[in-house]
């Protein structure tokens, strides 16, 4: 189930092909397109092509996959020449995490306000 395709799970199924999405970038173990109901301008989530639940999970099983998570949010910001951006990684349903396979959303072109609330 974890480090692998997990059934039933949304972005196991587009990184698969088996769900479309408007990608952004890929590499050899990461995805990123662009989040399906955008909260900024740019809002694009980046995961990996393993599934793990959440990035703190990721980070422990994998931490070179969790590096490139991040690397990609940085290159995601750069081609969308954000020079202000956040990158988040909701975890638990209390944190508005509705997908349970790790991902970092990279919002920017706005002004983003802090404490997010
Ligand atoms: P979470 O709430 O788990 O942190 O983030 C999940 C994100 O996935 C949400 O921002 C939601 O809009 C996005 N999302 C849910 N379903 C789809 C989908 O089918 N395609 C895309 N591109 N994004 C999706
Ligand atoms: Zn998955």
């Amino acid at each position: 189930a974890e480090g692998t395709h997990m059934d039933g799970c949304l972005f196991c199924k587009i990184v698969a092909g088996d769900v479309p999405a408007t990608l952004v970038r890929e590499t050899e173990s990461t995805v990123a397109f662009r989040d399906i109901n955008p909260q900024a301008p740019t809002h694009v989530l980046v995961i990996p092509r393993v599934h793990h639940p959440d990035a703190a999970s990721l980070a422990a099983a994998e931490p070179e996959i969790a590096a490139d998570v991040l690397r990609e949010a940085g290159e995601v910001a750069k081609e969308e020449k954000l020079d202000s951006y956040r990158i988040v990684f909701n975890t638990g349903s209390g944190a508005g995490q509705t997908v349970f396979h790790a991902h970092a959303h990279v919002l920017g072109g706005r002004g983003l306000q802090w404490p997010p609330g």
